[in-house]
């Protein structure tokens, strides 16, 4: 079967614009691979529902839950903002939440009452695993095995978290004309940003979102580099950020919006100078900074 090839969708944002809410990112993404993994490894998928056909379009759903049925979770990883549930067979499920998908756990006939829930897995060790989706622009995808590293190799450039050093950065921003705010949304420069998380490096490094991006000197891309590690780090610490509609996979909130210093803050005082952050709109995103401490492009 070859269902990467058959989907073209990229990996670009729907918010702004489409709706006032975030869609969770890498340490949202991660706080959900957290959250599940325990339940899933190791475990059998005994039933699987998929109530929604737009989840796995353009696939029958019953055919792909038929797939799904049988198959033992060797580990739940996490590439970017993508969720890799990989089986002993070499097949994986590839979870994408977009907007608004979460996922939730509890034990076999605890699942809420929920209209949003577009399928249920039920693992041989009496887990239940409820994906809801309240926008239904998530999407699930059963790959063979083989298929997963050309599929991300495609769409996703390294794990800001991994061995990405500053000097790897700086390469991939270098010629690069466009916005730095837009650069690092394009999940083929890093994988996993999105526009929480770019607004508050950007913040923490003092720059200006629309910097040629390709003009950064060596300082700024090591302060770039520290700072993308450090929300990053400090978002899976807080267990994500407690958006509209996202929710841990136990129902819990995380506490990343108490640290936003530029997110969600327009006209509020800047932590550093104290002068009210702005907002503008960069490649269709709202975007948020302090135009005293984001020194503006020369
Ligand atoms: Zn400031």
């Amino acid at each position: 079967m070859h269902h990467a090839a058959a989907r073209c969708r990229d990996d670009s944002d729907l918010d702004d614009g489409v709706a006032p809410g975030n869609v969770p990112e890498l340490p949202e993404v991660e706080t959900v691979r957290r959250g599940i993994a325990p339940a899933l490894e190791g475990a059998s998928i005994e039933r699987a529902v998929i109530h929604d056909p737009r989840l796995v379009r353009p696939f029958d759903p019953e055919i792909v839950a038929g797939e799904l049925v049988g198959e033992r979770v060797a580990a739940v990883e996490r590439r970017g903002k993508y969720l890799i549930v990989r089986f002993e067979s070499g097949r994986v499920l590839l979870i994408h939440l977009r907007m608004t998908g979460s996922l939730r756990l509890a034990r076999r006939g605890n699942l809420a009452e929920d209209p949003h829930t577009r399928a249920v897995l039920s693992m041989d060790n009496g887990s239940d695993v409820a994906y809801r989706d309240v926008r239904r622009f998530g999407t699930w995808e059963v790959l063979e095995a083989g298929e997963l590293r050309p599929f991300l190799a495609r769409r996703l450039g390294p794990e800001p978290l991994g061995t990405l050093s500053a000097d790897g950065l700086g390469r991939r921003l270098a010629g690069r004309r466009a916005p730095l705010k837009s650069v690092l949304l394009d999940q083929r420069t890093i994988a996993g940003l999105g526009n929480i998380y770019v607004d508050e490096a950007l913040w923490h490094s003092r720059l200006h979102p629309l910097r040629e991006a390709g003009s950064l000197d060596p300082t700024e891309r090591r302060r770039l580099h520290r700072a993308v590690r450090k929300v990053l780090r400090l978002g899976i610490e807080r267990q994500g950020s407690t958006l509209r509609d996202y929710a841990a996979p136990d129902g819990a909130y995380g506490t990343m919006q108490d640290e936003f210093r530029a997110y969600g803050r327009a006209g509020e005082p800047c932590y550093r100078c104290g002068r009210p952050l702005a907002r503008i709109v960069v490649g269709g995103r709202g975007t948020t900074f302090c135009d005293a401490c984001q020194a503006a492009p020369l």
